[in-house]
């Protein structure tokens, strides 16, 4: 592999496109796929070059890195019978898998491809994308990882190697329900202090100089009260990865299972392509 081959990116969507312009902006020569046309013309516009195939895309290219929705996009895009990325990759490439799926499913990618997996979810949303903040959370071959590093660091502030491959994701799974805990404690508790006459914007000023309030939970906390519901992070893709952790954990995780239940019911009443903070709409 050499430095003047190409990078394939697959999946452009909210987060994809912006951490494949990332790499463009860094001078990379970086060949994407999208299952649907329309984030490809703008790709183009912003100097990267379009396949028409995850095997087209990886054809020839150093590292392959992929950003997905779920395990059932991941699975088609790598092992599709005719345009799956796998077939085409070079056995001196590197896989690099940065959605959050199931460890399960990382395990047996890892297991199929003949080239190198590294599992590198990330923590942050589009505004960190959109920065290069993001926090990659890598599982995999150390010398693959010690490899894509430099290429991860275009996207992130951080890349933490925590391991062999499915680690990452299952930190990643960790994190997520640890942020999806805060996000319905947050939106019952502004409930309930409104319902005894706090004024919330005293009481988010007072909590946000408090040691339990995690930045992240002031940030939702300070989202629900401006009602600001656009989709960073959206209550589907959050239900998901619960039911991915609790798959995973080994073990009944019952509070897990009662915080999944709260997101599937924000899914149930309209809200699952809204920001998580539309849960608050639930306790109104
Ligand atoms: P998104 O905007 O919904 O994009 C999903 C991507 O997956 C799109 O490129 C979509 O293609 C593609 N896709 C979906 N189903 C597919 C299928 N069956 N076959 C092929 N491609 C398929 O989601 P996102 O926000 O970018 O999130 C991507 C991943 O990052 C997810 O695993 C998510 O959990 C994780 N993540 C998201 C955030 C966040 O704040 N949004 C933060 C950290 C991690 P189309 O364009 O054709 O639909």
């Amino acid at each position: 592999m050499t430095s003047t081959q190409p990078i394939a990116f697959l999946g452009l969507g909210a987060m994809g496109s912006r951490m494949a312009a990332r790499l463009v902006a860094a001078g990379h020569d970086v060949v994407a796929w999208n299952r649907s046309p329309g984030p490809l013309q703008l790709f183009r516009a912003q100097g990267g070059r379009v396949a028409a195939s995850p095997r087209e895309a990886a054809a020839g290219a150093r590292v392959v890195f992929a950003m997905l929705r779920d395990d059932e996009a991941s699975r088609s895009v790598w092992l599709d019978a005719d345009t799956g990325a796998a077939a085409a990759m070079a056995d001196d490439a590197i896989a690099i898998e940065c959605s959050t799926l199931s460890p399960a499913w990382i395990e047996e990618l890892a297991a199929t491809l003949s080239a190198p997996l590294v599992d590198a979810p990330v923590a942050g949303s589009r505004p960190q994308a959109d920065a290069g903040q993001l926090i990659f959370m890598a599982g995999g071959p150390q010398e693959a990882v010690l490899s894509v590093t430099p290429l991860l660091r275009h996207m992130g502030s951080e890349v933490h190697a925590v391991g062999d491959n499915g680690s990452g994701t299952a930190l990643k799974l960790a994190v997520n329900s640890l942020f999806a805990a805060q996000v319905v404690v947050l939106a019952e508790q502004l409930a309930a202090l409104s319902n005894q006459q706090v004024t919330l914007p005293v009481a988010l000023a007072a909590l946000k100089a408090m040691p339990v309030t995690s930045p992240a939970a002031a940030g939702a906390a300070a989202a629900m009260l401006a009602g600001a519901y656009a989709p960073l992070f959206p209550v589907q893709l959050m239900a998901k990865d619960l039911g991915y952790a609790l798959q995973a954990a080994g073990q009944r995780l019952p509070l897990t299972e009662s915080i999944l239940a709260r997101f599937q019911a924000a899914s149930e009443a309209g809200l699952g392509d809204e920001h998580i903070v539309a849960l608050h709409k639930l306790y109104r």
